[in-house]
């Protein structure tokens, strides 16, 4: 039976990228009555520094934006990750099945750590066979995720093959990655070959979902662009990474294909398209982060969702926890 997981990192702001690439498309999975499940990655985001106090505020701000969005804790289950330590006991196994080289090998770990490898944590380098865990100790099958994300799903499937062989047993399944729509890949609003992140230094270069009107009008003026007018069609976005950008990003917002709003704005400047973007995004995002900033005001309600959501998770973990455990050979006498 399909089981979908995905997790967001509650290491800052959530932006635009969250929003198109993985928060909206959360949604619609539980609306098409898939068995959904969604975590709050705190294990993840203490990768690198986070303040403890503020960790706990973007935790429940995330929790904040996930039902903001539509995401039904009593149909999907939502919770934050160190509540259900299946998570990390089976992301400790699981760094024994995983190898070295195929860490070094994500793209994300090179981003990340840079010239600096030396200087991260050991948890930054072991995050995919941490996220390999969350996602195979549901035995999910289906995970939405951003293109940015693809290579570590994969990764994942190997994981699940690796053990499966190493141990002779069909236990473990391989998870597809589900990577639909325009947005799929939302670059900085700063360098249009980066992308959105809302671990990003600069703020101009995201639009948070907590940003006002004038804020996002004021960061999408100030995105940078060449200075051509918009093509008529696709081909004419060809080397044209930040027009591309700004065009998919009105697509995905207004359900529409990039051809198609180049269909209505080709020809026309950046002075007429990017007001006309501000103005979509501004009536997407305006009512969730109304929605948002009215739970914020509950934080003891956000908590007892993240706790209700954790219990269910715990039930649906701890038995493959269990199993994977037995496989392996660990005494249980307990
Ligand atoms: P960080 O900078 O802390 O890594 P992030 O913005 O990359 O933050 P994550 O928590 O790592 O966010 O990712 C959460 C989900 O959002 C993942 O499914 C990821 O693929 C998706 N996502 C992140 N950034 C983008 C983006 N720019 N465009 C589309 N999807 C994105
Ligand atoms: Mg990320």
């Amino acid at each position: 039976t399909p089981r979908i997981f995905s997790g967001i990192q509650p290491s800052g702001n959530l932006t635009l990228g969250n929003y198109l690439g993985a928060l909206r498309r959360f949604a619609q999975k539980q609306d098409e009555g898939i068995e959904t499940i969604y975590c709050l990655v705190d294990l993840h985001a203490i990768t690198v520094w986070q303040d403890p106090e503020a960790l706990k505020k973007q935790t429940r701000e995330a929790a904040a934006a996930f039902i903001a969005s539509g995401i039904d804790p009593e149909r999907s289950i939502l919770f934050n990750q160190s509540q259900v330590s299946a998570h990390a006991e089976l992301g400790w196994l699981l760094n024994c099945v995983a190898r070295m080289g195929w860490m070094n090998r994500m793209t994300q770990w090179k981003d990340k750590a840079g010239k600096n490898a030396e200087k991260q944590s050991l948890g930054l380098f072991a995050y995919p066979s941490l996220m390999a865990a969350d996602i195979l100790v549901y035995h999910a099958t289906m995970v939405p995720v951003g293109e940015d994300q693809k290579q570590h799903v994969e990764l994942t499937r190997d994981i699940a093959a690796k053990f499966n062989h190493d141990y002779g047993v069909e236990f473990f399944p391989a998870p597809l990655p589900l990577i639909e729509g325009a947005a799929t890949r939302v670059m900085s609003l700063r360098d249009g070959s980066k992308k959105m992140s809302k671990s990003d230094p600069s703020d101009a270069s995201r639009i948070n979902l907590t940003d006002d009107a004038d804020t996002i009008a004021k960061k999408f003026r100030k995105a940078v662009t060449d200075p051509e007018p918009l093509p008529e069609s696709l081909e004419g976005l060809e080397g044209r990474a930040e027009a591309r950008n700004l065009v998919n990003i009105y697509a995905a917002l207004a359900d529409m294909t990039p051809a198609e709003v180049l269909g209505q704005y080709g020809g026309q400047g950046f002075g007429t398209f990017k007001p006309a973007l501000a103005d979509l995004a501004v009536s997407k995002l305006e009512p969730i982060s109304t929605e948002m900033s009215r739970l914020m005001n509950d934080p003891a309600e956000i908590d007892r969702i993240l706790g209700a959501g954790a219990a269910k998770a715990d039930a649906i973990a701890q038995p493959i926890l269990a199993q994977t455990l037995e496989i392996m050979g660990m005494v249980r006498s307990r």
